[in-house]
């Protein structure tokens, strides 16, 4: 039977993961909610098919629907990209019963990891260090403020099946825990079907460092180093950079094995990312595993020359790695600035609408993940994310400056992007030294720069 994969995604990551199929030979499906009907993905693939209506939970969230189409359409393999189904234990193990490859971990695993609760439990039985907290689920306020005493505030709690920088907040006194409490318990439920919340020290202006992870079905599991993603608003990623300027050489071998150590201990398959926290002292601690491809994976593609898409593939038809670890080195620097549909000056609210014109940019190191065009009508249904802008520099002054050039030739019409605000970064002082830590957009606004009402 000749492999055929149905890619239960949209966007960027969906025109990604078509590309992949193609460079291998490997047929491939695109599904599409009403919404989606004149995107890229529904052009570029093999075979479309329509899977409901706009809302995503009629269509890109609906499991029946997905699995109907893939039977419909004979494929073999379902590649869930980001976000949506990814790490839906039950879609996974669904899809596994209809004898199709899930492209990504066993089920198991994803439900293991997948409940950050209970990752931060199988990171410390790897030995590796998570930052200190509950020792699982809290449910009850009284004892939560036991915990959060011993701790010592401020602490955070966290949706244990959050994601996407949502379900978490912070308590920076005792007499606010219970309300918050009872608040995040709220939205988690609201947002992610599950009230489960657990307690984690807040550790202050940290940098969120990330390792990439490799894992056939042979056992052989190898990392391809760090991304450092500390530039963050409201705990959601903005940009991306592989290697980090932050770590030493020690350090990044220690977050590496550290990463390692913990996939090998629930049988990892496919790729993955383990997410750290570093402190100013340089101490890592585990925060979460994402069990599915990453949105900035291309910056470890461009610095490790690897295609982790492709690789993903292949893993789940069960070819094994042909990479070792000596096999992996680092070449240059890489960036990412994630362009959204989104109005730095309203507080980054949506802007979805009519794309009037639009110039890409391009040229030497530059890469373009997108589905947008000219007179494309971005959807206000789903992520406001429209591009990703990767530069690929000798060092990360060249990367920088690439970027710069980058954001200059971008053009979008017709709506608000968040475009300014990236080249604005670019121009920062700190930015550019590469001193910043997961605080760094809120006092970047807070200073006016970037913020054109302030
Ligand atoms: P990454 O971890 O790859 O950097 P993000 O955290 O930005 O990615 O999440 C990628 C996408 O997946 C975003 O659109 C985000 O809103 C969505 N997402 C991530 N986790 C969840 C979740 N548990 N529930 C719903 N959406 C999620
Ligand atoms: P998500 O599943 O939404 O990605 P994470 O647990 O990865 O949630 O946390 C998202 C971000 O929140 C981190 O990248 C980091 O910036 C911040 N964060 C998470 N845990 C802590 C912590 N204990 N102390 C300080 N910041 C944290
Ligand atoms: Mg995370």
């Amino acid at each position: 039977m000749k492999n055929k994969v149905l890619i239960a995604n949209r966007g960027e990551i969906a025109v990604r993961i078509i590309r992949a199929c193609k460079e291998l030979g490997t047929s491939c499906v695109a599904v599409y909610s009403k919404a989606d009907i004149d995107s890229l993905h529904v052009k570029f693939a093999d075979e479309a098919i329509c899977i409901g209506s706009e809302r995503s939970t009629d269509s890109y969230l609906n499991i029946n629907h997905i699995i109907s189409a893939a039977i419909a359409t004979g494929c073999n393999a379902i590649h869930p990209g980001y976000g949506f189904l990814s790490e839906n234990e039950k879609f996974a193990e669904i899809v596994e019963k209809c004898n199709i490859k899930f492209i990504g971990p066993h089920h198991k695993v994803i439900s293991q990891c997948g409940n950050k609760s209970m990752a931060r439990k199988i990171a410390k039985e790897s030995g590796v260090p998570v930052v200190e907290g509950s020792d699982g689920i809290v449910t009850d306020a009284k004892e939560g403020i036991k915990i959060a005493n011993r701790i010592g505030y401020p602490i955070l709690i966290k949706a244990a099946s959050g994601g996407g920088g949502k379900g978490i907040s912070i308590v920076r006194e005792k007499n606010e825990f219970k309300k918050v409490f009872e608040r995040t318990m709220m939205e988690a439920e609201a947002n992610f079907g599950d009230k489960s919340v657990y307690i984690e020290k807040y550790i202050e202006n940290p940098r969120h460092i990330e390792v990439q992870i490799l894992a056939d079905h042979f056992g052989h599991i190898i990392h391809l180093g760090e991304r450092d993603c500390s530039v963050q608003r409201r705990n959601q990623k903005m940009i991306e950079e592989a290697p980090s300027p932050f770590i030493n050489d020690d350090l990044r071998k220690q977050i590496g094995e550290a990463a390692i150590k913990i996939a090998k201990h629930v049988g990892y398959e496919n790729a993955g990312t383990v997410e750290f926290i570093v402190d100013q002292k340089g101490n890592f601690y585990f925060i979460e595993m994402n069990t599915r491809v990453q949105v900035e994976h291309p910056v470890t593609e461009i610095v490790t020359g690897i295609d982790i898409v492709k690789e993903q593939i292949k893993i789940a038809y069960q070819k094994p790695l042909t990479y070792k670890q000596e096999d992996i080195h680092i070449n240059g620097h890489a960036v990412e600035c994630r362009i959204n549909a989104e109005d730095p000056t309203q507080n980054f609210r949506p802007s979805p609408g009519l794309i009037k014109n639009l110039v890409l940019p391009g040229g030497n190191g530059i890469r373009l993940d997108t589905h947008i065009y000219s007179h494309y009508q971005v959807p206000p249904y789903y992520d406001s994310m429209l591009s990703k802008v990767i530069v690929h520099g000798k060092n990360r002054k060249e990367a920088i400056r690439k970027m710069r050039l980058a954001l200059e030739e971008f053009i979008i019409d017709g709506i608000k992007t968040n475009i300014e605000f990236q080249y604005l970064i670019m121009h920062n002082p700190d930015f550019v030294r590469g001193v910043y830590d997961t605080s760094f957009i809120s006092k970047f606004i807070e200073t006016g720069i970037g913020d054109n009402n302030g």
